[in-house]
């Protein structure tokens, strides 16, 4: 297996010995700090409320003293400003882009701050100048798709913007433009080498494919494994979100996620919002140095762990372990947050409808999602209902999901609203 993710991007900043990336850190959080409560209304309302000034705040230790901000928090606080919540700096006639994700929460595009996070993944993973790569990453409204695309001009590869969606088309592509870079979710890779081989095509030999980068899902060792042996090189994943950008990725070592020089993870106690200790499992939650939309103490509601011991690599940033899940019932399906209030948002238009339920499951990788209906009494007609709530669903959720009408009972009491059932071994 040939591995082109060897070297740096930014060799002298991702090697920095402890001391020198404790400094650099210090410097850039004082740094974004005074500057967020300068700029930014609510960042400084934050500060105001607990009495702080930003000069208090030294080090990731003295950052417990914020308090967290939950997406809730994002979205209750620009439900008040609209649209940013008073976080924003940079007037709107100065915006490169305005993305709106889930929730909804508005964000305004990062030009002309410049972020290298993501190229730091992307190399780490193999991408490298002259690459052509496949972006399948949505470009709609979300910032993901343009972040790496941003960051694949920094790296000098081509992109070409195909987005997810159909496969068949993009399989020829790959192969007319001898495609050497992927990027997307691994369940949509997995997709698209199943229906490689259904068109009776090698995914080794008549694809041309180098480096693989995968994000927005879960990312079983399985799959891994199963990815790598069809396709004979590395894949490699990182981890961000829309909010706060880029917070780790996998060198070639793929133990763990390198956390970048250009933010700062905290691992915390989610009743709490304490930092606990190298390795105990909690809440991620990451302070960027985005000076367009400064986030300080942004809780991710994702769980992982911090693993200190050098890597062989040469990089000496601390790393995340695995993502092992979300701290409250909102679930991720094919790449895309399903929260519950969006399921009564659906469901309210319904009132022949008693009790509902989402359940989540997984096969040959795929996620599938089911939606258990109890209806308040039989009606004639059950096909033009069910295919009612299964369009209301993919419109509001972005997500398809199979409808089946349970009898009255048929749904446990107290029943989660989305029981996610996956198992990720
Ligand atoms: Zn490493």
């Amino acid at each position: 297996m040939i591995d082109r993710g060897h070297g740096y991007f930014q060799k002298e900043k991702e090697t920095m010995s402890r001391r020198r990336r404790e400094a650099y850190l210090k410097e850039r959080l004082s740094e974004i700090l005074r500057y967020g409560y300068r700029h930014s209304k609510a960042i400084r309302s934050r500060f105001d409320a607990m009495g702080i000034k930003p000069q208090k705040i030294k080090d990731l230790k003295d950052l417990e003293n914020l308090p967290i901000i939950k997406k809730t928090d994002l979205v209750a606080a620009q439900k008040q400003v609209l649209p940013f919540g008073g976080f924003e700096v940079v007037p709107k006639q100065g915006m490169r882009r305005i993305y709106i994700s889930p929730g909804p929460v508005f964000e305004p595009g990062e030009w002309p701050y410049r972020d290298t996070r993501w190229a730091q993944a992307l190399y780490a993973c193999g991408i490298r100048k002259g690459d052509i790569v496949l972006n399948t990453f949505n470009y709609h409204l979300t910032p993901l798709a343009l972040m790496l695309d941003d960051s694949l001009r920094i790296l000098g590869a081509t992109v070409i913007p195909v987005g997810p969606g159909n496969i068949s088309m993009q399989i020829n592509l790959m192969r007319q433009l001898k495609v050497t870079g992927y990027l997307g979710t691994p369940s949509f890779l997995m997709s698209m080498i199943e229906a490689a081989e259904g068109m009776h095509l090698d995914p080794k030999g008549d694809l041309h494919l180098k480096a693989a980068f995968v994000g927005a899902e879960m990312f079983p060792e399985s799959l891994r494994q199963k990815l790598e042996a069809k396709l004979d090189i590395p894949i490699r994943q990182a981890y961000g979100t829309v909010d706060v950008g880029c917070l780790g990725y996998e060198c070639p070592e793929k133990k763990g996620m390198h956390i970048p020089e250009d933010v700062m993870v905290e691992i915390v106690d989610t009743e709490t919002g304490k930092q606990l200790e190298t390795g105990a499992t909690g809440e991620i939650v990451a302070t960027n140095f985005n000076k367009v939309f400064p986030m300080v103490r942004f809780a991710t509601g994702d769980l992982s762990y911090l693993i200190e011991e050098p890597c062989p690599c040469g990089r000496t940033s601390i790393r995340l372990g695995r993502i092992l899940g979300r701290t409250d019932q909102v679930t991720k399906v094919w790449g895309i947050f399903i929260h519950p209030w969006q399921v009564d948002d659906v469901m309210a238009k319904f009132p022949e409808v008693a009790n509902y339920q989402i359940v989540v499951t997984r096969r040959e990788y795929r996620d599938q999602m089911t939606m258990y209906v109890e209806l308040k009494e039989a009606i004639a007609d059950q096909t033009v209902l069910k295919r009612k709530i299964e369009r209301e669903i993919e419109e509001v959720l972005k997500v398809r999901a199979q409808m089946e009408f349970v009898q009255r009972g048929g749904i446990p009491d107290r029943a989660k609203k989305i029981d996610d059932r996956r198992i990720w071994e």
